[in-house]
């Protein structure tokens, strides 16, 4: 990798291309499409990315992401071949690399709306297409939807989402939530960091396979408000204070190490 990039920069990149990597390792992966994006912090873009007192408007001019190259696969994303990218999607960095700047307008309506939304992360898995297609979406019946409670909103199918105009209707279905089903579409988590964001999406998407295998034997036992809500006090990979995704992230990397650590290339 490039020697002059700012060691934040490096940081964001090889941390990046792990989570691609980990994603393909999961099979979270859709052929060459779906995004993860990371704002890069500050101290490489000189103030750009600041989050603070802002009313919520993160939207920054010159705030820059980082995305996956267009038409490679998660297992082939590496540090040096993310694409560095402005918030209309533009590349900047020279890449030679193209990007899908309409696969970004969703993940630049998160970023550039909500100030904390550092991390943005998108999927087609079957079981999270399959429960946003549900009626009645995720339904309090398991495990891991009773650590998500309160924590999931739901954003109506408009179609591909390539068109800016949704943005501001996708704001307000998100409002604060971290975890969102896309109806009709996918799933989605942003997040402080990219360990969080990873670990809201992780439980979202084992909420909608243990529902998928539920439903597809019978009625499900339903849980009640009160013990999801004690449940989603009592989770620990959500809190800063347990590491925030961290310690699960990390472990994954480490998986991913040994398969193959020529992500940090
Ligand atoms: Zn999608």
């Amino acid at each position: 990798m490039n020697t002059s990039i700012h060691p934040d920069e490096r940081a964001a990149r090889v941390q990046l291309a792990a989570c691609y990597r980990i994603f393909a390792m999961l099979g979270w992966t859709e052929m060459i499409y779906n995004h993860i994006t990371v704002r890069l912090p500050e101290g490489v873009t000189g103030g750009a990315a600041n989050d603070g007192g802002d009313g919520g408007n993160g939207g920054n001019s010159a705030a820059q992401f980082l995305i996956n190259p267009f038409g490679l696969h998660y297992s082939e994303v590496t540090a040096s071949n993310l694409v560095k990218i402005d918030a209309q999607g533009r590349v900047l960095d020279g890449s030679a690399h193209p990007v899908n700047p309409a696969g970004f307008t969703v993940h630049a309506a998160i970023h550039n709306g909500l100030a904390g939304a550092h991390c943005v992360m998108h999927t087609h898995t079957t079981a999270g297409v399959a429960v946003a297609c549900l009626e009645g979406g995720l339904q309090q019946t398991n495990f891991y939807t009773a650590q998500l409670h309160g924590m999931v909103a739901y954003h109506d199918f408009e179609g591909i989402t390539i068109h800016a105009d949704e943005g501001p209707r996708l704001l307000q279905s998100i409002g604060s939530r971290n975890a969102v089903i896309l109806r009709n579409h996918g799933l989605l988590a942003w997040g402080h960091t990219l360990p969080q964001t990873f670990a809201i999406l992780w439980t979202l998407q084992r909420a909608c396979e243990i529902q998928m295998a539920t439903f597809s034997m019978g009625r499900a036992i339903p849980v009640s408000e009160e013990i999801a809500a004690r449940c989603t006090r009592d989770a620990l990979q959500f809190s800063p204070a347990h590491g925030a995704g961290q310690d699960v992230f990390n472990a994954l990397v480490r998986q991913v190490d040994r398969l193959d650590a020529s992500y940090k290339n």
